[in-house]
C-alpha cells in the first residue's frame, strides 16, 4: 500500500473510532434518559393511587391537571427558565438530578422528590 493509501485508510479508521465513541456516548445518554423516564413514571403511577385511594379525583380531572401544569410550565418557559435550586455554599444554580454543586461540591439537599430523578 503506498503511503497516501495508508494515510487515507488510518483517516478512515479515525473517522470510524470517532463514531464509534460518538455511538457508545449517546447510547449511554439514552439509557440514562429511559431510566429517569421510567422512575418518573412510577413515582407518578404512586401519585395517581394516593389520590384515588384519597377519592374524589377522576381521570379526567387529572388530565385537565396535566394540561395545566404544561400551560404553566410553557408560561414560565417564555418568561425565562424556571428559578433552579441555589447551592447553599456559593448560591450557584444546581441542575435537577444533580446530589452536589458542580461547582464547589457542596451537597445538595433534594427539594423534592422529582429532583432525584
Ligand atoms: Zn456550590
Amino acid at each position: 500500500m503506498d503511503l497516501y493509501s495508508k494515510q487515507m485508510v488510518d483517516e478512515a479508521k479515525e473517522v470510524a473510532d470517532r463514531a464509534q465513541r460518538n455511538s457508545t456516548r449517546q447510547e449511554n445518554a439514552l439509557m440514562t434518559l429511559q431510566a429517569r423516564v421510567e422512575k418518573l413514571s412510577f413515582i407518578s403511577r404512586a401519585l395517581w393511587t394516593f389520590v384515588r385511594e384519597m377519592g374524589g379525583k377522576t381521570e379526567q380531572e387529572l388530565m385537565e391537571r396535566v394540561t395545566q401544569l404544561q400551560r404553566e410550565e410553557a408560561e414560565k418557559a417564555q418568561k425565562g427558565a424556571a428559578a433552579p435550586r441555589l447551592c447553599s455554599k456559593c448560591n450557584r444554580p444546581v441542575a435537577a438530578g444533580q446530589e452536589r454543586c458542580l461547582f464547589c461540591g457542596t451537597e445538595v439537599t433534594p427539594g423534592s422528590i422529582f429532583d432525584r430523578v
